[in-house]
């Protein structure tokens, strides 16, 4: 037991240099911990700015190893998406956060929102819209109350972006485009693509009170996103003067720090029994 604790460290110790037997050893250790379940998710509140209400969380995964404790995702999705262990995971992820959604719901907690991360791995595999559907049939979550976050790099080609995300539209989930303003984006189709939410990424949120061209940018982002009837969440969101500036701009959704990290689902729980009456 002992011995494999350590071998477990070692192998973490060599990311992410990479290679060779170690990333063997890792490939497995996933595929053995997706069937062990040794994957949790812990989500993050999503904040209305005006009204500090909690309106939706977003679900992050973690690997509670055994030995090793929990393990972030930094340490293991990389090697996912190499390896394709990230569509079973990811599916994993979908399905459990669609489940969690209703048990809150059959709990008499007023429905929230949950956004699931998607890596390009998912978004290009011909039977995503079969999966999701299959989950929401499932799980029967209201398609409304889930979100996808897409990056900008996985509608570079534009046509297959505009009809993947037009059949997740009809599904009636929503999309939000992560790390908003970090990779390739196309404006101009940015209505085509059907998007519900932008995602500031923290990479600009971090300097708004220190670099203005950074408040500059975020700035622009949330008023571009208002002309085109898009809603905007800002995220690294750690400090009251951030959020302040973001509420002086009508962002209309924050995460971050300041209000709160990820939380396991049980303290999600207690924060709602805290805000709301049931
Ligand atoms: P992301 O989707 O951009 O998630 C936001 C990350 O920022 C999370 O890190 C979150 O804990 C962290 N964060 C939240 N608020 C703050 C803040 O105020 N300040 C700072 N400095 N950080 C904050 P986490 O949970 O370690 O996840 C890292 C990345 O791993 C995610 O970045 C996402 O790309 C990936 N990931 C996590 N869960 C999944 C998943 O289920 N599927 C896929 N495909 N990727 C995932
Ligand atoms: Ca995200
Ligand atoms: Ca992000
Ligand atoms: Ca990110």
């Amino acid at each position: 037991m002992k011995d494999d604790g350590k071998n477990n460290y070692n192998i973490f110790k060599s990311i992410p240099s990479g290679g060779g037997i170690e990333r063997l050893t890792l490939e497995n250790s996933i595929r053995k911990a997706l069937q062990l379940e040794e994957f949790v998710l812990y989500y993050q509140p999503q904040i209305d700015s005006k009204t500090g209400e909690i309106i939706g969380t977003e679900a992050l995964v973690r690997w509670n190893h055994p030995t090793l404790g929990l393990i972030p995702p930094a340490k293991f999705i990389p090697i996912a998406e190499e390896t394709g262990l990230i569509v079973p995971l990811g599916k994993w992820v979908l399905k459990t956060a669609c489940l969690q959604h209703q048990k809150w719901k059959e709990k008499g907690f007023p429905p929230m929102r949950v956004s699931v991360n998607l890596s390009s791995r998912q978004f290009s595999k011909h039977d995503l819209v079969e999966t999701i559907k299959e989950i929401l049939l499932e799980t029967h979550i209201d398609p409304s109350y889930l979100e996808l976050e897409i990056t900008e790099s996985m509608t570079m080609n534009v046509e297959v972006a505009i009809e993947i995300l037009g059949k997740l539209k009809e599904l009636g989930i929503l999309i939000c485009i992560d790390d908003f303003g970090t990779g390739y984006s196309n404006l101009s189709y940015l209505k085509q693509f059907a998007i519900d939410r932008l995602k500031i990424d923290q990479s600009f949120v971090r300097d708004i009170m220190t670099d203005s061209n950074d408040a500059d940018i975020v700035a622009t982002v949330i008023a571009m996103a208002h002309k085109l009837g898009i809603d905007v969440i800002a995220e690294g969101v750690e400090t009251k003067d951030q959020l302040n500036f973001l509420r002086s701009q009508n962002c209309h959704e924050v995460q971050g720090f300041y209000y709160y990290p990820p939380i396991p689902a049980e303290q999600i729980e207690q924060l709602l029994m805290q805000t709301t009456t049931i």
